[in-house]
């Protein structure tokens, strides 16, 4: 089964010379969605597809009338400050939206004057949630995570029984879900040291990163009615960028027995692009797992699922600490991973989910599971990295890290490249940790500040 079509013909060339650039992470083959205003306006968020260094206003193509029929529809839709209404429209609705856009923006394409007026230059614009986040849910699939972590805790048996049976995860929360660029307090919390006879509570000291894929769900499902494996991808809209930070000391005394709460619920990043999943279609691969493996259930099995189900997509974390950032010294890379090393993919993670009846909605998330990949320098987290915080790891700047401190930027990019197709970018996610706000610096910022200003 092909998924291409004439949109993702590398040889297509668009008359936007930002887009025609080596290493342009949008080209006309990739046409990623969001939610973007111009920076500093009270305008109206409303959906833009990125294309080199601009973004197509859908609102304004939408009024123009530019297209017709399903296309000028699903415009009409992305017009909304939230992409939720698009996103259910399904996977044709998207489809008709990216030709007819492709078809615009192609060299000598007749609405190229009509689509020149609805640019607006990304380096002037500021972005929003793609959507009304409506339910969260963070998997755990990643084989070489779910193993390099038990491994710190379990050395003899890494692995949990279940692991290869069943897509692990948990429900998490969406309030804490922010843009890129987000900058929040460190969270406090009850932890609980080995060598203490009681808990505290504390500023975490042991916060992490999770190098993570976002998931959107587009069309929904009816609650009762399960998603077969075989069409789970036609639910699927696109995928992003996601840090899912994480306070490993917090978590270590609060998840038994009932999993993980305020250790991963004060903050995690999205990335503003939601890159569909039609435009990696020249990125799919098998789905790769050892011959001794279990075989997946039915409802986790289908031919074209292991034949083409999973993502090369590369994946790459960096830091800037706040003395890198004074020096003007650029990001340092942490680590280097890949979507494809992903035990469970994207379709066998909606089948899991839906089975016993529940429902997904337009717009709901999923976290991938931090994306580490085989080798350890390809580890997702700092607690991987740092050997669960034993081993710093020396910048190049002299400074070290076992968990993020203070001040530090964390950056998650990611691109897929293949030969014989355009490169696509899903542009970054940054997200920078402010010192503590504690209960005691609350009190005391209550008793110096006028009523009403705290
Ligand atoms: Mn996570």
């Amino acid at each position: 089964m092909s998924f291409t079509n004439e949109t993702h013909d590398p040889q297509l060339r668009c008359w936007l010379q930002s887009a025609e650039e080596a290493d342009c992470e949008f080209p006309i083959q990739n046409l990623p969605f969001a939610e973007f205003r111009r920076q500093g306006s009270n305008q109206a968020f409303r959906g833009g597809v990125a294309i080199g260094d601009q973004i197509v206003d859908l609102a304004a193509v939408a009024t123009a009338g530019v297209f017709a029929g399903a296309a000028q529809q699903a415009a009409e839709a992305c017009a909304a400050p939230a992409l939720n209404h698009f996103m259910s429209l399904g996977k044709q609705a998207w489809s008709a939206l990216r030709l007819a856009l492709s078809r615009a923006l192609r060299q000598g394409a007749p609405q190229e004057a009509a689509i020149q007026a609805c640019l607006v230059p990304q380096d002037q614009a500021e972005y929003s949630l793609p959507c009304q986040i409506g339910d969260y849910t963070d998997f755990y699939s990643s084989v070489h995570h779910a193993t390099a972590v038990g491994s710190l805790f379990r050395p003899d048996k890494p692995l949990l029984p279940n692991y290869k049976w069943i897509p692990v995860g948990y429900h998490g929360r969406t309030s804490s879900i922010a843009i890129s660029g987000h900058c929040f307090y460190r969270p406090q919390g009850q932890t609980m040291s080995p060598d203490a006879a009681e808990p505290s509570v504390e500023p975490c000291k042991r916060l992490d990163h999770e190098l993570e894929l976002g998931i959107f769900i587009g069309a929904g499902n009816a609650q009762g009615e399960p998603i077969p494996i075989q069409n789970a991808e036609d639910h699927v809209f696109g995928l992003c960028l996601f840090n899912d930070w994480s306070a490993r000391d917090i978590q270590a005394w609060e998840y038994q027995p009932l999993g993980p709460f305020l250790a991963k619920n004060f903050a995690s990043t999205l990335s503003p692009w939601i890159v569909t999943l039609e435009a990696l279609a020249p990125f799919r691969a098998p789905l790769m797992r050892p011959e001794s493996d279990p075989r997946p259930l039915p409802y986790l099995h289908c031919a074209s699922n292991s034949a083409q189900g999973s993502l090369d997509i590369e994946l790459q974390v960096l830091i800037q600490t706040e003395r890198m950032r004074k020096a003007g010294q650029a990001p340092e890379v942490l680590a280097t991973s890949n979507f494809v090393h992903s035990y469970w993919t994207i379709a066998q993670l909606v089948a899991h989910h839906s089975v016993n009846g529940c429902n997904l909605r337009p717009g709901d998330l999923f976290g991938s599971g931090t994306q580490s990949g085989p080798n350890p320098q390809q580890a997702g987290s700092m607690l991987e990295l740092s050997r669960g915080g034993k081993q710093a790891l020396r910048l190049r700047n002299g400074e070290s890290r076992t968990f993020i401190e203070d001040g530090d930027t964390v950056i998650l990019r990611g691109a897929c490249q293949r030969q014989g197709a355009a490169r696509i970018g899903f542009g970054e996610v940054t997200s920078t940790v402010l010192p503590a706000k504690t209960l005691q610096s609350k009190t005391l910022q209550s008793k110096t500040l006028p009523a009403g200003q705290n």
